[in-house]
This record gives C-alpha cells, structure tokens and sequence, in this order.
C-alpha cells in the first residue's frame, strides 16, 4: 500500500482548541454586478469571499484589485480575497487564493504571467508546468502565504486521478478541490461533484492512499438567478465551512490547507463536529488519529439539523484499503440542540479513512419551486494502526 502522506506531516490541527468555524466561498466572479455589490450581498451569508477571475478577462488584475480594495474599506467585517481562477495546465480550472497582503497583487501578477494556459507564452500543458506554478507560490510565502483548489474537477476539462496525485504531492499547497460546483439554479437537486458522490470513487481513492483532500462548496456567481443568471450569491444555497485559526485570510487559508472543512447547502444544518475516538484521543475532520491493531475507535458526526436530515452516512475503507462502504444512520441521539449519529469499528486491523454525508429531502432552492434533496458533504479523518 502507498506510504501514507500528510499535509502537514502530524496530522494534528495546532489550533484544535481555540479555533474558529468561518463560512465563505472561494470561488465568484465579479463583472456583472461589481465587487461592491458581490460583497454587499455576500455579507448577510458569509464571513469570507474570495474574487476569482479568469485573467484573459479585462477586468482581471489592477481592475479587479483596485475593486477589491474599494469593497474591503467598505464591507469592513468580510474578508475578501483577490483570487484567480487559473487556466491551470493540467486539468481545467483552479483557484488560486493569496493571502491580503501588501505583495497579493505583485505575485499574482507575476503568477499568471507565467502559469496560466490562457495566457502565457510558453502554453504550460503539463503536470511539471502545473507543479512549477505550485513551486512559485510556496517559494514565495514567506511574503504571502497561498493555496491552490482545483475547480469543477468532473466539468469542462477533467482532471484525472493522476493530475490529482501530482498536484497534492507537489507540496502542502494544493489539497482540496470544489466537491460541489457553482452555478447550482439551473440543474435539480444539489451538483455535487459525481468523485465525491461515487462510493468508492477518485475522491475516495485519493483518501485511501493518504491524500487528505479537503472538499469546498462554491457559488462560482457569474449573475444571479432573479436576474436572469444561474448562480446564487457567495453563501446564499452553498457555504464552506473552514476551520481556521483566526479570523483572517491568512486563517481561512490555514484552514483550508489543513482540510479542516465541509460544505452546506441550502443551510440544512448549523454547526458541525465530525470525530474519531478511541480512548481518551479524539481526532477532528482534518485530523489523523493514531491508534493500536485491535483498537475500537468511534466516529460521530454531531450537528444542528435546520432542516429535519433524513440520514447521514459514513463513507470508509475500513475493512480493506480498496474496499468502500458506506454506513447509513438513521437514529440520532439529540443532546440538547445536537444531534449525533455514529458508528463503531472494532478490532481496527488496517490504516483507514471516514468521511460523512447528510441529506435532507424534499427542500426547495432560493427562488426556485421544484424540490430535490440537499446535501452536506465533509472532509475526511485518517485513522493510522502504529
Ligand atoms: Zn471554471
Ligand atoms: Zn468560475
């Protein structure tokens, strides 16, 4: 079995105890409505947003900065990224997120001059041109500290597993990706991406070979659903949440990196907890807890359920690394306003992952009539036999 690999070589979130759950979006362009008006109603639903053009687009860049600036004097209390959404060389697209800092908008520049295959001269097409840009960004966080999210990886130009594998392992920079696309008015039901949904599927490959990708919901706004478009505002029917150790885009992108996330829609719960335990140690989404052969470890998912959920299920390797299941749980205990559902594993014998999904049925969208079933999706756990 493939050497097990963490982002962050512990497995261990430093700021478990004293971190912060922000909700936001990373992904949203502007040219339709302005950054201002983006954040303005951005603001009721989400505590970051991130401004990702594409840079073949005019607005990109000055205009989009210059925007982003305006929006944050404005629009104080939300954190605002100036992001990209980057013609990466492999695959289709990916967001790149830089920390606010004096330096965002020099190496964004610079980053995109390069890298980008919509616009660089030397039409980068590779994993290693895809690696290199991924090399320029953490060569450059000691001045700004950034983050790579693949986009939409099943729509437009797919990315493969193997693109998938090489992105992750090229460093700590580029560990998650959209689990469910943006422009969610115009298909039923919740777009959630056919590798996360699929038991058994590349998002669960990855998993198995200890590639923790963490998972985002995005609106990936263009114009809005009352105003002829197919998107919701930043937070408006899908919201991720990230676990970060301060409120600060420098904290969303820790957050992020660490895989410390899950995405909602349609608000159908609160706040979550998801965990592993075995004894007195516990581990938290993003976590990886270490435990003997013939452990038992408990996984629970506690949440606030806004909407009445259905069923959650526990998607995990855990009898065989290459054999997925998935593990329905229809009982909750309620404590106080939590709920939780769980599940047990004995006698653990092997390394494996557990990752969760919830629905609620029945659930209309914003402005829209026909009801489907809403999903919340989380990032994984690792459990790890020493
Ligand atoms: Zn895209
Ligand atoms: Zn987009």
């Amino acid at each position: 079995m493939a050497k097990r690999k963490t982002h962050s070589g512990t497995g261990r979130i430093p700021w478990r105890r004293d971190g912060v759950w922000l909700a936001g979006d990373t992904h949203a362009h502007y040219r339709n409505v302005g950054v201002e008006r983006l954040a303005a109603e951005a603001s009721p639903f989400c505590d970051f947003i991130a401004v990702t053009s594409h840079s073949h687009r005019p607005n990109f860049w000055r205009a989009q900065h210059a925007a982003v600036v305006a929006a944050r004097k404005a629009y104080p209390n939300l954190l605002i990224f100036h992001g990209l959404e980057w013609g990466c060389p492999v695959g289709g697209h990916a967001t790149v997120l830089v920390e606010r800092s004096r330096s965002e908008n020099a190496i964004l520049s610079e980053f995109w001059r390069t890298y980008d295959g919509w616009y660089a001269r030397s039409k980068p097409n590779t994993i290693q041109d895809a690696i290199a840009g991924l090399k320029f960004l953490a060569g450059v966080s000691h001045r700004t500290e950034s983050t790579v999210i693949l986009n939409h990886p099943s729509y437009g130009r797919p990315y493969t597993v193997d693109d998938m594998r090489g992105m992750y392992d090229a460093g700590a920079l580029c560990v998650s990706f959209e689990g469910a696309c943006g422009k969610q008015s115009g298909t039923p039901g919740s777009e959630i991406d056919p590798i996360v949904r699929k038991v058994g599927g590349a998002y669960d490959v990855l998993l198995s070979e200890g590639r923790r990708y963490g998972l985002t919901a995005v609106s990936d706004f263009h114009s809005h659903v009352s105003e002829g478009g197919k998107s919701y505002w930043p937070g408006e029917f899908a919201k991720t949440y990230v676990f970060c150790p301060e409120r600060s885009c420098r904290g969303v992108l820790a957050g992020v990196k660490a895989a410390a996330t899950y995405f909602v829609h349609n608000d159908i719960i609160g706040p979550l907890r998801f965990t592993a335990r075995c004894g007195e140690r516990e581990a938290m989404v993003g976590e990886t807890l270490r435990v003997r052969q013939g452990a038992e470890v408990e996984v629970a998912l506690d949440c606030i359920e806004r909407s009445p959920i259905d069923r959650v299920e526990f998607i995990t390797n855990d009898r065989s690394p290459s054999a997925f299941r998935v593990v329905r749980r229809k009982r909750r205990w309620r404590i106080g306003r939590w709920s939780r559902f769980s599940f047990t594993v004995s006698n653990v014998g092997q390394d494996f992952f557990v990752r969760a999904r919830g629905v609620a049925r029945g659930m209309r969208k914003p402005c829209r009539d026909e009801p489907g079933d809403m999903w919340f999706y989380t990032s994984a756990v690792l459990i790890q036999v020493t």
